[in-house]
């Protein structure tokens, strides 16, 4: 099976790969910088503070954006996440977030951010047709949050979901990054928040990619364990799927849960056979699953003043080397761990 675009002018394009996949989703990685320097994302040495970064050169710009954008809205993309690094960092931000809402057929505007600039721009953003809003947050603790971070400012982070609360977003998701020995002391505090706010609080499974040294089969923990754990702390009432919670499975904590908890395990139960999703990252390269490295260049392409057919035919080439599925989890018990790219350049 191949490759298959269709876009008849009677029906919306639909973009399937070649395991019968339907594309509908693009990640798109705003810039690397961001403001904070996670352990799980940078090396020990950028943790301290020396960020390898990409000049502004390497970055494509906000029309060169657009016009991806565009075309591959044209070809059946409907939902978009605005990633990065930190996606609200970049200078001007919410100028090109409006010029995405006058997209047509883009239906789904959402935004993953570390929460530090939220409380200034929840209100724009929704202004602005975000759909969504993923906050990362990894501890309740204002110095855990300093020496998970390397910044000092969990106050801000929590204000920022408090905005955003009150700007309307519902639910607002929490991603937390589960790390046994350094936050997992905390699940049921997490848990716990699902049940007095509408928030929906996710566990996601370490991941051994990115510059971090700090993934080793002890500080991973499955799923199924997280899950265990958080059971212990009341009833888990599982919740019917919306097209919302992407790979997450949802329970309610209890009958009365104002929010909801939810389970994200690539590695354990990975969900590759449900896989909609197509990567672009900072520098311009079309990235078609996140646990493998090979890309192509779409800068190269735009920046050689590529034509929107052989955009789409690049964005038609990513798709078709989208593979069924990662081994991470084979090959982690054969080799005890594998690293790949660069987090804050690929976008999660
Ligand atoms: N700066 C934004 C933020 O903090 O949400 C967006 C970028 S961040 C790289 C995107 C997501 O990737 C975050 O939710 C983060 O927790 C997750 N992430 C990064 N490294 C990870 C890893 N090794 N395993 C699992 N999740 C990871």
């Amino acid at each position: 099976m191949k490759t298959k675009y269709s876009a008849k002018s009677t029906e919306s394009p639909v973009l399937t790969d070649m395991f019968s996949r339907t594309i509908s989703y693009l990640r798109l990685s705003l810039t690397d910088r961001c403001n904070l320097r996670c352990i799980y994302c940078v090396t020990e040495e950028e943790h301290e503070g020396h960020l390898v970064k990409l000049s502004h050169d390497e970055l494509l710009t906000y029309e060169e954006l657009l016009r991806v954008v565009r075309v591959a809205v044209a070809m059946g993309i409907t939902k978009l996440r605005l990633t990065g690094g930190e996606p609200l960092v970049r200078h001007n931000v919410m100028h090109f977030i409006s010029s995405l809402g006058g997209i047509d057929g883009l239906d789904d505007i959402r935004i993953t951010t570390n929460g530090v600039l939220l409380e200034k721009y929840a209100h724009d953003l929704v202004s602005a047709g975000v759909t969504k809003v993923n906050v990362s947050l990894d501890t309740l603790q204002a110095k855990r949050f300093f020496e998970i971070t390397g910044v000092d400012c969990f106050t801000q982070v929590w204000k920022g979901i408090e905005q955003a609360l009150a700007a309307g977003f519902s639910p607002v998701k929490l991603n937390m990054v589960v790390m046994r020995g350094i936050n997992d002391d905390e699940l049921a505090e997490f848990a716990r928040l699902s049940r007095d706010l509408p928030l929906q609080v996710r566990f996601i499974e370490f991941m051994p990619i990115g510059n971090s040294s700090r993934w080793h089969k002890d500080t991973y923990m499955s799923s199924d364990e997280i899950m265990e754990r958080i059971g212990q702390f009341g009833e888990l009432l599982p919740l019917e799927k919306k097209n919302a919670d992407g790979p997450a499975k949802v329970f309610k904590l209890g009958a009365n849960a104002k929010g909801a908890v939810g389970f994200i395990s690539p590695i354990s139960h990975h969900f590759c056979d449900r896989c909609n999703r197509l990567r672009l990252t900072s520098e311009g390269r079309l990235r078609s699953c996140l646990l493998h490295d090979e890309e192509i260049d779409l800068r190269k392409v735009l920046r050689s003043g590529g034509s929107d057919g052989q955009i789409r035919q690049t964005l038609l080439d990513a798709i078709e080397n989208k593979p069924k599925g990662h081994q991470l989890a084979q090959k982690l018990r054969e080799e005890g761990g594998d690293c790949h790219g660069r987090m804050s350049r690929i976008g999660g």
